[in-house]
């Protein structure tokens, strides 16, 4: 069964922007390389923020746009993460081009809709608007995805370019089984703004004379139509469909979880900054970073680093706190467990000196295990501090499943840390390429991540 999107109460419709770029140079576009930029987000943004968007209790349909959505390598895994965290609706709005082969990549239980964009029912019209040679592949794109057993959605946005073609798009949506069809108004943004209302928008009288007789005709093939109410009639009351009660619902929700104050933190506090700035070891005080700076600088030779990266994983292990035992058993300033003093000749009666020494020493040890193929020197301090944390077979885990679904197994930022990520995720531990099964894989990814962004606090406090 499809779902619609529709505005309704307890329903939120995330209109998801994942890329600027697109192949095309529409007339009207209101979002285009030229005024936005090349801009990608990485999957684990992407994550992130379908994480943050959807909510077990409230109705999420999420629609991924561009510029051109196909065009994102990473389409598929994002299609995949939004069902996973069970989306109401998933829509890929395309202008057909169906790059990175998305319909192979995705099955039609995957995705509600791919929705197509075509703005004329004859070529001369549609590549007037969209551009040459764009609606013969718009109709291959639609034809191949109903072939293969997807849903289609079409939209067409009305303009003056495109108004007395719209009646012939009925027999066209019958011929090519679309699904569902949606009459849209040329919104006065990006391209069409610069024009002007008079240029582009058709008139009153056109849009109420022409717009629901249309979309009857088109409802009596048994397509579902949705076309906007432009215009109000002179009693008619101005409604929302219940937008401020469904942000008022989600913002109650999203206040009361961690996520919200990791948000409000970052952004209205800075919590970190402040800590710093007040602690008795910083750039402020003597330029220190702890108590332990002379014998850090000593581990940091061992392993060829930069001694504020060492200090701010010590940090993120202790807060520089020699005695810290935690629930697991892991003691100390670098959280080592008994086994690892072991391996030393320490136990927990050592020094904090001898703890950084050994850490730093073991550090040395697990960096000597990856492979070689790891070759940038950033790239290894990160595989390095994740397979401290983790383990590193779970790390040789998302290597392995990093190659496995086409990405770079030597690179962290967007490759093999997406994996890390979700070997929380049974699809993935369980997959065949994994060894070493389930892992909290956020906690690995944020450690990694955490790590970094103090360096880049300390790097600017304190001088090497
Ligand atoms: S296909 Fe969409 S994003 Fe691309 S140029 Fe046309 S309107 Fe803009």
């Amino acid at each position: 069964m499809k779902k619609t999107v529709s505005f309704s109460k307890n329903a939120i419709n995330v209109f998801f922007h994942i890329l600027t770029s697109c192949n095309l140079k529409c007339r009207h576009c209101y979002i285009n390389t030229e005024q936005h930029g090349k801009n990608k987000l990485p999957i684990s943004t992407i994550n992130a923020w379908l994480g943050i968007f959807t909510k077990k209790s409230i109705k999420t349909n999420v629609i991924f746009l561009g510029g051109e959505p196909t065009m994102h390598p990473d389409l598929s895994l994002a299609i995949k993460k939004a069902g996973d965290l069970g989306c109401n609706s998933i829509t890929v709005d395309t202008n057909g081009y169906l790059f990175n082969d998305i319909l192979s990549k995705v099955k039609p239980k995957d995705v509600d809709y791919f929705s197509f964009s075509l703005d004329g029912a004859t070529p001369k019209t549609n590549d007037w608007i969209r551009g040459k040679g764009s609606y013969d592949t718009c109709i291959a794109g639609i034809r191949e995805a109903v072939s293969r057993g997807f849903a289609t959605s079409l939209i067409y946005t009305v303009s003056r370019a495109n108004l007395h073609e719209l009646d012939m798009m009925v027999p066209l949506i019958k011929n090519l089984g679309i699904n569902r069809f949606f009459i849209q108004v040329i919104g006065l943004r990006g391209k069409s703004a610069e024009k002007g209302p008079e240029k582009s928008q058709v008139l009153h009288s056109q849009w109420l004379g022409i717009i629901p007789e249309i979309a009857q005709k088109v409802a009596e093939l048994g397509v579902t139509v949705t076309y906007p109410k432009v215009f109000l009639g002179p009693k008619e009351i101005f409604e929302c469909a219940g937008l401020a009660d469904t942000i008022n619902a989600w913002m109650e929700e999203f206040n009361n979880n961690i996520l919200s104050r990791i948000l409000y933190n970052k952004y209205f506090k800075n919590i970190r900054a402040k800590r710093i700035a007040q602690s008795q070891y910083s750039s402020f005080s003597g330029g220190k970073l702890s108590a332990y700076d002379k014998t850090i600088k000593k581990g940091s030779k061992i392993l060829g680093w930069d001694w504020r990266l060492l200090a701010s994983m010590i940090y993120q292990e202790s807060e520089f706190k020699p005695n810290v035992r935690s629930w697991v058993g892991a003691y100390g300033l670098m959280q080592m467990m008994p086994k690892t003093f072991e391996k030393y000749g320490l136990d927990t009666t050592a020094s904090p000196q001898q703890q950084i020494i050994a850490g730093s020493k073991y550090l040395k040890h697990l960096e000597g295990q990856l492979p070689e193929e790891i070759t940038d020197s950033t790239d290894r301090i990160k595989f390095t501090l994740a397979s401290y944390n983790s383990g590193l077979g779970h790390v040789l885990d998302a290597r392995r499943l990093a190659m496995k679904y086409g990405k770079d197994q030597d690179i962290w930022i967007d490759n093999v840390d997406y994996f890390i990520l979700n070997l929380s995720d049974e699809y993935y531990y369980h997959d065949t390429v994994v060894y070493y099964g389930y892992l909290r894989g956020g906690e690995t990814y944020n450690f990694v991540n955490e790590i970094f962004k103090r360096y880049d606090d300390y790097r600017n406090l304190i001088s090497e």
